[in-house]
């Protein structure tokens, strides 16, 4: 069976971006051992197996846009706590903890750059950040995001990680589905390309509105995707549910997404693809 047909459970490691000298890490999918400085030259892909480890969204700023291009927007944009929310702790207080563990304000950073010349304006979420989780301040980031790429007349990239919708801002952050979509209207009537970079893993509320709205959409190999678990669905509908279901090789057979693309090779195609559908003359 291939690695990617094995079911998934998740990263062995977190890697940092500062990678410290000497340490090993032991491939999830094949049980390689491997040099870590060389894992993170590989875009922490196995080179003996090809699994993607999941790296954070600052990594994906170093891996798809060009060097110092990247100017970050809307950093001041951070959760609320409107609904003074408890489940096992204050939501304050895990927001206060997300930020200090991620050194990000919001499970999202956002911004505009290029990609081989390209401009884009761009997002890229954050799984470590409270599972990457859309509440109000993420809605309103990815919103500003479209609407800086139709202001400025350039294509929107944007890559998803997340466990959907925020749950401590409840019907708050079910709005951002709405929010985030009719957003994304307003560019398609524009005729400005988006492409949705779907990660390990991308599911719930946030698959269920822009992350599945590209006119690309490309997964890494091997990623979950989806809206329910698996156990949820299969509950549902009282079936066996296919073997690979929810893998994005699964969505690709089934006209969901459009490219599996290895992290070495996204950028790439990322920049291929925009050299298809956008003209820069008209970009500001
Ligand atoms: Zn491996």
């Amino acid at each position: 069976m291939p690695w990617f047909r094995k079911k998934r459970t998740g990263p062995i490691i977190q890697p940092a971006r500062d990678v410290p000298d000497g340490l090993w890490a032991k491939c999830e999918a094949c049980g390689e051992i491997l040099y870590i400085k060389e894992l993170a030259r590989a875009l922490w892909v196995c080179p003996k197996c090809g699994y993607h480890f999941r790296i954070g969204a600052r990594d994906y700023v170093d891996i798809l846009l060009d060097e110092g291009s990247f100017e970050e927007l809307d950093v001041s944009v951070r959760s609320a706590d409107p609904l003074t929310f408890f489940d096992s702790k204050n939501y304050t207080d895990r927001i206060k903890a997300a930020q200090e563990k991620t050194e990000l304000n919001e499970a999202v950073i956002c911004g505009i750059g290029e990609i081989e010349s390209i401009p884009v304006s761009c997002s890229f979420m954050e799984f470590r950040f409270i599972g990457g989780s859309m509440g109000s301040a993420l809605g309103e980031k990815i919103t500003r995001a479209i609407e800086r790429a139709l202001e400025r007349q350039i294509p929107l990239v944007i890559v998803s990680a997340s466990g959907g919708a925020r749950m401590q801002e409840s019907i708050l952050s079910l709005m951002q589905m709405a929010k985030t979509s009719t957003a994304l209207t307003r560019l398609a009537d524009a005729k400005l390309p988006f492409i949705s970079v779907l990660t390990h893993p991308t599911t719930a509320g946030v698959m269920a509105s822009y992350a599945s709205l590209g006119d690309i959409i490309i997964a890494e190999p091997a990623a979950l995707l989806g809206f329910a678990g698996p156990r949820v669905i299969q509950q549902t509908i009282g079936q066996e549910l296919p073997e690979g279901f929810q893998s994005a090789e699964f969505f690709l057979e089934h006209g969901f997404v459009d490219l599996i693309s290895v992290r070495g090779e996204l950028k790439n195609n990322i920049a291929t693809l925009l050299g298809y559908m956008y003209e820069p003359t008209s970009a500001k």
